[in-house]
């Protein structure tokens, strides 16, 4: 081959290298007590994106009232290591006085941006040094009425720190109408209060990018429903909840849309909410302190 260069021989070195490192990816969940956060967070681990693991867990207190619970664990499919971490925020929005119930968050994702910025590691989980959290996965009660006070407050101020992907938590208690109904409404809801949730119209980077995210956003927030059970159906071990009237599976797209929410997440969005958080939200943190530091 005349004038060949073998240029292309770069993906395989690109691919070599970052399965020998191995990658991280970190979510945190919010959400009233009860909603089910804890429960989705095993669902997310048990279900198919782990099935090799280990957990590594701490725990800090973030303010009087919201506490913070890390689990991660290390996942490993065909040779190829994720490091998988949430945070889960218990103790948010339980007061009977929910003023400024996002300000420790925010400050903690602030604080997680500033230790970046010295080059400090992250929070006692192992050293490498890595930033808060690439997504916010925030539960929605499915009341079937519009956006909560505190829904908006809170996402209207994280939103500007940290991607948010909303979620209808325990869809299993809407019928199908609600649930498309409330869907609906939310979208609705966000749009009229200036809530910018993942993904992003203004970072689509392509039409083929806008195609794939407009299918996304005509379908968010997406309705899911966590177990931490397995049930035989069909001689198949499927992970479920089990009622009176049969079993729910979480992972059927015909049940709901766990399954939407894990391939967004892990399967085909992490690397480009790594960047967003990466280019977008730490950026603006960063130029905004070093504006800071100039005055
Ligand atoms: P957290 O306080 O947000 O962490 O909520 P938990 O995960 O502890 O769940 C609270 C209760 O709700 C438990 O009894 C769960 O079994 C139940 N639960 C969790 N997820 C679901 C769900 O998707 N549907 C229903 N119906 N119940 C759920
Ligand atoms: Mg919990």
């Amino acid at each position: 081959l005349f004038g060949y260069v073998g240029i292309e021989a770069v993906l395989e070195q690109m691919r070599r290298k970052t399965m020998k490192a191995g990658f991280e990816f970190n979510i945190m969940v919010v959400g009233q007590s009860g909603l089910g956060k804890s429960t989705l967070v095993n669902t997310l681990f048990k279900s198919k994106v782990s099935r090799k693991s280990c957990t590594l867990n701490y725990e800090e207190k973030i303010s009087k009232t919201v506490q913070l619970q890390s689990v991660s664990h290390v996942i490993e499919e065909k040779g190829v290591k994720m490091k998988l971490t949430v945070v889960d925020t218990p103790g948010f929005g339980d007061q009977i006085n929910n003023d400024n119930c996002w300000e420790p968050i925010v400050n903690y994702v602030n604080e997680q941006y500033e230790r970046y910025l010295k080059g400090y590691t992250s929070t006692g989980s192992g050293g490498s040094q890595t930033l808060a959290s690439h997504c916010c996965v925030y539960f929605l009660p499915a009341t079937g009425h519009w956006l909560r006070p505190i829904d908006v407050e809170f996402m209207k101020r994280l939103g500007k720190i940290v991607s948010i992907v909303p979620v209808i938590a325990k869809a299993d208690t809407l019928t199908m109408e609600e649930r498309l109904e409330f869907k609906q409404r939310i979208r609705q809801d966000l749009k009229a209060n200036g809530i910018r949730v993942y993904p992003q119209k203004e970072y689509d980077e392509d039409p083929e990018d806008r195609i794939l995210n407009d299918k996304i956003r005509e379908n968010i927030p997406f309705a899911v429903v966590g177990t931490d059970k397995e049930h035989q159906v069909n001689g198949n071990k499927v992970l479920g909840r089990k009622t009176k009237w049969g079993i729910i599976e979480v992972e059927n797209m015909a049940h709901c849309e766990f399954a939407n929410l894990r391939d967004l997440l892990i399967r085909s969005h992490l690397q480009d909410l790594k960047e967003v958080t990466h280019n977008i939200h730490y950026e603006t943190f960063r130029v905004r302190r070093l504006n800071e530091s100039n005055l």
